[in-house]
């Protein structure tokens, strides 16, 4: 086939695939329980039903300006003000379809050929393959503690002259933990010094348990927003459990969302003005399905962190976050993506290989499910793994016994 050497090489989104073939065994009746899965199973806010509907219903559906509708804009300021204590104006911000567009279309902006990104590993796996579709370079900083936290000191030795922006995602896809306070605040100050652009993928912000609060990036930038590095992604997908909707943004100085909005403008020109009027209504509507939605997940969270504590020879670190949590299988198995195809294939269970996010040994477990799933799913991997757990077990209406260990 005919194409570009860079398209050949960018990798199949393995969380997409690994959702196409839990559906596929699904559809042929087996009984797999999806702990690979990034989205919670809610229902959309009213408000954003209601609002989308009311622009449907009036007919008038046309383009949006490039950068967002003004009043979706508005809803976002708002949002921004609230929450990041920050005053912005619209041309500070750019909505894109999903905060997955907003990353690209912010790295599409301010990479040169050949210029880098540092990224901190664990990662979210599209970050490495969008630095590289935009021509630049992932450069990866592994904690060499064996923890979740990365270290100022290992950046800056990993930090050239090349180097345009670092990513940070906390709290954290893959691991589920929070970056330390002190971390942001080195971090943001190094940022300015250098002239490096800090990228904070703010999409889990709210999705934060036992009481604690996000650590907003803009705390610790000594310069107003026009002349900081700071770059704030954040969306719906996660703060409202509306992936399908396809709403994430930017803020950012007002040069970078001018040039940002004409890229957009020759490729997607943004996202559907219904979208964009779900949006505006889960913004403006009642906050309480946040708190709502984080509770639920908080709980799931505990039932996770339990379950795998009883489990001798996995590690855990205890999410502070998301619906993520990433624990050590290398007792079991170094290779996580064979680990990943053994435990879906005897035990139907879908997990996310850890090489993936850049952690080897290790399983992305996801909690946004049920409880029942979640108990069923490591009670399986359990049966799968340990020798110790009953060596029988019912999956569906099957009986199966254990004959490999
Ligand atoms: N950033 C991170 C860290 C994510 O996990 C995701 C979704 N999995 C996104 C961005 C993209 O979210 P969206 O649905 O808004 O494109």
């Amino acid at each position: 086939m005919n194409v570009s050497q860079l398209a050949r090489s960018i990798a199949e989104s393995p969380t997409l695939k690994l959702n196409e073939e839990a559906r596929l065994l699904k559809e042929k009746g087996e009984a797999v329980i999806h702990l690979g899965a990034g989205e919670p199973k809610n229902k959309a806010p009213i408000n954003a039903i209601l609002s989308s509907a009311a622009k449907l219903n009036t007919g008038d559906v046309k383009y949006t300006p490039a950068d967002g509708t003004p009043s979706l804009k508005r809803a976002i300021i708002r949002y921004t003000e609230e929450n990041y204590d920050r005053m912005v104006a619209p041309e500070n911000i750019i909505v894109s379809a999903g905060a997955k567009q907003s990353v690209f279309n912010l790295l599409y902006t301010i990479l040169n050929p050949q210029e880098e990104v540092i990224i901190l590993a664990p990662y979210w796996v599209s970050y490495p393959e969008m630095v590289r579709m935009c021509y630049g370079v992932p450069v990866i900083v592994t904690p060499e503690d064996g923890s979740f936290h990365p270290r100022m000191k290992d950046i800056e030795q990993k930090v050239s002259s090349y180097t345009k922006a670092i990513i940070l995602n906390s709290p954290n896809n893959p691991s589920g933990i929070m970056y330390k306070e002190e971390f942001i605040a080195e971090i943001v100050e190094f940022c300015e010094r250098k002239g490096i652009y800090c990228i904070m993928d703010d999409i889990y912000h709210k999705l934060i348990f036992d009481g604690r609060k996000q650590v907003s990036a803009y705390k610790y930038s000594k310069k107003d927003l026009e002349n900081s590095r700071v770059v704030v992604v954040n969306g719906i997908s996660k703060l409202y459990g509306m992936t399908g909707f396809r709403i994430g943004w930017t803020v950012a100085p007002k040069p970078l969302v001018e040039i940002m909005t004409n890229v957009q403008g020759q490729i997607t020109t943004t996202t559907s003005v219904i979208l964009q009027a779900a949006a505006e209504g889960a913004l403006m509507g009642l906050q309480s399905i946040v708190d709502g939605l984080r509770l639920m997940i908080e709980n799931n969270r505990n039932v996770m962190v339990q379950e795998l504590q009883s489990f001798k020879g996995v590690k855990i670190t205890k999410p502070d976050g998301t619906f993520y949590c990433l624990p050590d299988f290398r007792a079991y198995n170094n290779n996580s993506l064979e680990l990943s195809k053994f435990l879906l294939k005897r035990a139907l269970v879908v997990t996310v290989p850890g090489k993936e996010f850049g952690m080897e040994g290790h399983l992305r477990l996801s909690y946004c499910g049920t409880i029942k799933e979640i108990k069923q799913g490591v009670e399986r991997i359990k049966w799968a793994l340990d020798p110790d757990s009953p060596n029988e077990i019912y999956i569906g209406e099957r009986k199966l016994v254990r004959d490999w260990l």
